[in-house]
């Protein structure tokens, strides 16, 4: 999704004089300096995508890095007519001196959105420690193979750490496994060869297919949410697989949900709630 945020970002923003930057909620901001005054006068170049964090780089090379997490959403709004008041579930502000506006806003109690404001983002540790990105073309056979080797876990959990592969939430693991026709359960030491390529292939397809239906289907605009619609399993719990035409089941966890097809990818077997929440930790 982030991708396509940032693709049809540029034509709102791009070249773009900074005016100010307002940070409205205090637990947003994750540097003390550079300031966010200091940010006047500055002008945007493209905005760009590293991992799941969106980087608005100026033409000096400064930049503000913005985590969404799960409820944080991008809007881009033409300059009020009149003073209006804050939107209430506002969170952060980057105002052009054209009027237009760039808000950060974060529906819902939890406010888990992260905004940096960083002298040169390659210094920034998160995006230092991201793992390979398989749609900038970083994530080879060999490369993955050695990603998994490395690491003893559930393939659901690997995929969605960001150190070892970078970009890949809960909805494009999902759909990663199903079309691999693997077991979230699986560990990752546990793949024959076979499986590993059946595996890197099928995540190169869906990060390629996904990021081409958004694309499409956003026309232009702002994407909002994760798109279900594009997705087979991901949100599909009780829907007939298109492959084998079992029921699509769910694990929940405390922050998350797994979805898969018993039919395609455990031998027909369901997982357990409460025993797998405790091993996929
Ligand atoms: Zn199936």
């Amino acid at each position: 999704m982030l991708e396509v945020l940032a693709e049809n970002l540029a034509a709102r923003v791009s070249g773009r004089r900074i005016e100010s930057i307002l940070i409205r909620q205090p637990a947003l901001l994750q540097t003390s300096a550079p300031t966010p005054e200091s940010f006047a006068g500055e002008f945007l170049s493209l905005p760009g995508r590293v991992g799941k964090y969106l980087v608005l780089e100026t033409e000096s090379r400064r930049a503000i890095v913005i985590h969404l997490m799960r409820a944080g959403r991008i809007l881009v709004v033409a300059a009020p007519e009149r003073a209006a008041a804050l939107p209430r579930q506002l969170s952060a502000r980057v105002a052009f001196d054209d009027g237009t506006r760039l808000e950060l806003v974060e529906h819902g109690k939890e406010k888990r959105a992260r905004l940096w404001l960083v002298e040169d983002s390659s210094d920034l540790a998160e995006l230092q420690r991201l793992g390979p990105d398989p749609s900038r073309g970083e994530l080879s056979h060999e490369r993955f193979r050695a990603a998994l080797d490395g690491a003893s876990r559930r393939l659901k959990t690997f995929l969605t750490d960001q150190r070892a592969i970078a970009g890949i939430g809960n909805g494009l693991s999902d759909e990663i496994l199903y079309e691999a026709r693997l077991s979230p359960m699986r560990l990752t030491g546990s793949l024959t060869e076979a499986e590993a390529r059946a595996m890197h292939a099928a995540l190169l397809a869906v990060v390629t297919t996904q990021t081409e239906k958004l694309r499409q289907s956003a026309q232009g605009e702002l994407p909002q949410k994760e798109p279900r619609e594009h997705y087979i399993v991901h949100d599909h719990a009780g829907a007939k697989c298109p492959r084998c035409a079992a029921t699509i089941a769910r694990v929940s966890f405390t922050d998350h949900e797994l979805f898969y097809c018993p039919g395609c990818q455990t031998g027909g077997k369901l997982m357990q709630d409460r025993r797998l929440s405790k091993l996929l930790k």
